[in-house]
């Protein structure tokens, strides 16, 4: 959602000052909307044992992390580096969840080795657990984004045919079977079926999907299913004309579906898990970028100084992010592209917009970045991923991570020297 007329009228103000202080680029995140959003999700499923579990992936910052745990958010992470943000956090053993995909031996351990729910993605993954000796108690099974109707509601997972994630819903029995005859003792189902989903039905299908199958495994193997994680994938409108995902109605629903399997199974209902991410942080966060260059080609350019290193959507998806030009909104319009300065023709934050005209200095407002946005950054052409600032519920702002520099680009330079001879040299040493 573009920026909140709330997120708007604290900001504006003072972003001059921000930005004469730190320099731009910056992406700047909004600590009160984040908390209001936690307080809405926290607040939609009150009337049912429920957790979020925050993808870390969304906005790995770990003074982010711990505004959602004030507010009794876990975290979901799938790489050491992402349990690492969650630690720094404060997330220890059962705060965390570990959802990755093929998962390799060492993070496993890892995982296992701070106490997290481990998500099973495969039974290759599972049978390389169980080879580690003593599992856990507590395990949760992934099924295949196609569990729930046979097909996957948005691309970004695959579709039925090339979805990498999650075991086939008729593998489900024996996979658990074989976790509970090495000792798991609570099992947990999880089903991910898409992304950036604006309604609510395709989570209530793939609960019911979730639910059918903790009845199955009842039957079949005597476990009662403890938890059912529906994933991220709430979607946020990214477009000023778009109606928000209506997470109350959302609460309402999966709550009513809960209490009345609960009722029809005569069984305690799981407790409820998701992992959301970018509709925690997603509309709080903007990216705030200088005009360094106005150029003419076929197309009017107005060149700034931040691109496709640090805010990657729109390249990679012709994802659409709203831009505003501060104090532009009198100003007359042009058609224009915006763009940054990677030797990449689909570095542009926007294509064809038609935006108030801008001059050299200018400050550009990129909207929506808190999730998926500084996270997805990269360093090709030797770009630098840019700072991120915090605008603090008291009107202060703080640097929560600086821009990199040329010699933390260099610092995989450095290292011990090592050296593995040339065969030849080898057999000469050893066999004189
Ligand atoms: C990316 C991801 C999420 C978060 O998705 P959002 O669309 O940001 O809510 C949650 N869980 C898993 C396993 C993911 O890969």
């Amino acid at each position: 959602m573009p920026m909140s007329p709330s997120f708007a009228a604290r900001f504006e103000p003072i972003a001059r000052d921000v930005t004469e202080h730190f320099g731009t680029p910056f992406h700047l995140y909004d600590e009160r909307g984040i908390e209001e959003t936690c307080a809405a999700f926290n607040d939609a499923f009150v009337d049912t044992d429920y957790r979020e579990f925050f993808a870390v992936k969304a906005l790995p910052n770990p003074a982010v992390l711990g505004i959602v745990a004030r507010h009794g958010f876990g975290f979901d992470a799938s790489s050491p580096a992402e349990l690492a943000a969650a630690a720094a956090a404060g997330a220890t053993g059962a705060d965390i969840c570990f959802t990755s995909n093929n998962t390799p031996e060492d993070e496993l351990v890892a995982a296992l080795d701070v106490g997290a729910l481990v998500t099973i993605d495969d039974e290759a993954v599972l049978d390389r657990l169980l080879g580690l000796g003593a599992p856990p108690k507590r395990l949760a099974f992934r099924l295949h984004p196609s569990a729930a109707d046979g097909t996957v509601p948005t691309g970004m997972l695959g579709d039925t045919e090339s979805a990498k994630f999650g075991i086939p819903a008729d593998r489900l029995v024996p996979a658990v079977t074989a976790a509970l005859a090495h000792g798991v003792e609570d099992v947990g189902l999880h089903l991910m079926r898409g992304s950036q989903l604006m309604h609510a039905e395709p989570f209530s299908r793939t609960l019911d999907t979730l639910l059918d199958l903790a009845v199955r495994l009842r039957d079949r193997t005597g476990v009662a299913v403890s938890s059912v994680n529906l994933g991220g994938g709430i979607g946020i409108p990214y477009r000023p004309a778009e109606t928000p995902f209506d997470l109350k109605g959302f609460g309402a629903t999966i709550t009513a579906r809960l209490r009345r399997w609960e009722r029809d199974a005569g069984q305690r209902r799981p407790r409820l898990h998701l992992e959301s991410g970018r509709a925690v942080t997603g509309p709080h966060g903007i990216l705030v970028t200088k005009v360094i260059n106005r150029m003419r080609k076929a197309r009017t350019m107005i060149g700034v100084d931040a691109g496709m290193s640090a805010l990657m959507r729109p390249a990679l998806y012709g994802a659409y992010h709203h831009l505003t030009v501060l104090g532009g909104q009198s100003r007359a319009t042009e058609l224009v592209d915006v763009v940054g300065s990677l030797c990449e023709n689909n570095d542009k934050l926007a294509v064809q917009r038609e935006l108030p005209r801008t001059d050299v200095g200018d400050l550009v407002i990129v909207h929506d970045t808190g999730a998926h946005g500084w996270s997805m950054g990269f360093t090709y052409n030797g770009r630098l991923r840019p700072q991120e600032l915090l605008l603090h519920a008291d009107g202060s702002v703080s640097r929560i991570r600086r821009a990199e520099t040329v010699a933390d680009q260099q610092a995989t330079l450095r290292f011990p020297a090592s050296v593995l001879p040339s065969r030849r040299n080898r057999s000469t040493v050893r066999h004189p």
